[in-house]
């Protein structure tokens, strides 16, 4: 072929929407049209060698592997994938044999394949997002996946709407608008249901409402066609989502610019995405009654922890936390070589105080003493506990015998203060306790029992040397 024939024939192609590469082997040089040179992004007017194609990335889109232009021109691979970062292209290739050394390949965009390619990837991309969202973005990945299938079905608009638990009122949660269009969701909260009497009795029982025209719809529809037409809507696509059968909300398309006829494959697709949200929704309500079962759970535990440690009638400590807090505290003290003080106060003459006064009264005495006892005890370790019938025991954990001392006199002064009636009292016409107490430097090997049997001592000497009074002993 003459130089100026070939010059034609590149004028030509140039003028085709085909891209074309023309590879000479004795030249190794590469000569592409203007479409080519396009698709590629090549700026030469030149015939080209094998490093410009360097920035080029070409799949082959059967195995996926990797493929240089070089290699495109010695293989029979009929369909390549050229990646570039926003929008992937499907190419189909054709081979022809020029002449001895120049051979040529035509690269046509496929773009059913590229869409459905692209569709594909997007699909990929929301599902591994949603399969395991948390709720804190799960808004953020909604609103990508109804970006996605909004301009996936060129709509102009899509949106999801959540059924309110009133079940009567529906709310837009999420929507995406194309630009230049007026977004509707701030005005489409908390929307009733009896609005749009057509579209819920489409969607209850097929859970699919398709209209290509607006215009088409019947007359009982007249409320749905005025709302449509407040929004400038011509045609929706919407699908319902659905928990156990029941509908709980739906997604869906709308245009505004122009109609579109919905497409088996639109339908195809809008129902994929559909399932995946609805599929998130689904995950995130699961999670959110399983936290709050586990937070009743926590709630529960406090509550049955509290009252297994609490004395029913005077909301003080029992003996149970009585006697495990004086171990841990006493392995406390021992630990860091302090001395623990224990007090034990008994209601002096409580029989004859309930034989006369009657047994309510008596419950009203011991409630006034544990929360007066209970009151004393300021100090972060002190514990005052009901410890039986009229007797409550007091741990007063790094206290010495001086402090100790000076809080019996305290507890002997606060009693006096509340001033309850004990007319056959043998020591005072007022209700008197009487106390023992004593103070140990603890050592790895003291007990609780120890402790308690001596307070225990000092309380009878108390009792037996004439009552409202605080005695310690020794031995
Ligand atoms: P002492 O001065 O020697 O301690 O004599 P006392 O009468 O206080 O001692 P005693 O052990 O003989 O009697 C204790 C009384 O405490 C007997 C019982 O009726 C009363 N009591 C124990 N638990 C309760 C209670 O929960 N409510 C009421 N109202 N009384 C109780
Ligand atoms: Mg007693
Ligand atoms: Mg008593």
């Amino acid at each position: 072929m003459s130089h100026d024939s070939n010059n034609t024939i590149w004028q030509i192609f140039n003028l085709i929407n085909l891209a074309v590469i023309a590879y000479d082997n004795k030249t190794h040089h590469y000569t592409l049209n203007q479409h080519a040179k396009t698709l590629l992004n090549i700026n030469s007017d030149d015939a080209v060698s094998n490093d410009v194609f360097n920035n080029i990335t070409l799949r082959d889109f059967n195995d996926d592997t990797l493929i240089t232009i070089e290699q495109l021109f010695s293989s029979n691979i009929t369909a390549v994938l050229l990646e570039c970062e926003f929008s992937p292209q499907l190419l189909n290739v054709n081979h022809s044999i020029v002449n001895d050394s120049v051979s040529m390949i035509t690269l046509e965009q496929d773009r059913t394949l590229t869409e459905q390619y692209n569709f594909d990837q997007i699909i990929s991309k929301i599902s591994t997002k949603l399969i395991d969202i948390q709720n804190d973005n799960i808004d953020q990945q909604i609103n990508f996946a109804l970006k996605a299938i909004g301009t996936v079905l060129k709509a102009d608009r899509s949106y999801l709407f959540e059924f309110n638990t009133d079940n009567e009122t529906i709310t837009n949660t999420h929507e995406w608008v194309n630009t230049g269009i007026i977004a509707c969701k701030d005005r489409l909260q908390n929307v009733p249901k009896v609005e749009l009497p057509y579209f819920f009795e489409i969607m209850n029982e097929s859970h699919l409402f398709q209209v290509n025209d607006i215009e088409q719809l019947p007359t009982k529809a007249d409320a749905e066609k005025a709302e449509f037409k407040e929004q400038n809507i011509q045609s929706v696509l919407c699908i319902g989502l659905r928990f156990d059968e029941e509908l709980v909300g739906f997604i869906g398309c709308d245009c505004v610019k122009t109609k579109r006829n919905w497409s088996k494959i639109d339908l195809i697709r809008i129902k994929l995405v559909g399932e995946i949200i609805n599929n998130a929704l689904k995950n995130i309500n699961y999670k959110k009654k399983l936290q709050l079962t586990q937070q009743q759970l926590i709630n529960a535990n406090i509550k049955l922890n509290k009252l297994a440690n609490t004395d029913a009638l005077t909301n003080i400590a029992n003996r149970r936390f009585f006697d495990a807090t004086l171990k841990s505290e006493i392995k406390r003290c021992a630990r860091h070589n302090q001395p623990v003080s224990l007090i034990i106060c008994d209601i002096d003459f409580f029989k004859r105080y309930n034989d006369n006064y009657g047994h309510q009264k008596g419950d009203d005495a011991l409630k006034q003493v544990a929360s007066a006892l209970s009151s004393l005890c300021k100090r972060e370790g002190d514990l005052a506990a009901r410890y039986g019938g009229e007797e409550f025991a007091i741990i007063l954990p790094f206290t010495g015998l001086e402090q100790c001392e000076h809080f019996t006199t305290l507890i002997q002064q606060k009693i006096k203060s509340l001033k309850i009636a004990h007319d056959y009292s043998s020591v005072s016409n007022k209700l008197t306790i009487s106390i023992g107490y004593t103070t140990c430097l603890v050592t790895k090997a003291s007990t609780s029992e120890t402790l308690i049997k001596v307070a225990d001592k000092a309380l009878y000497l108390a009792k037996d040397s004439g009552r409202n009074k605080a005695c310690t002993f020794e031995e």
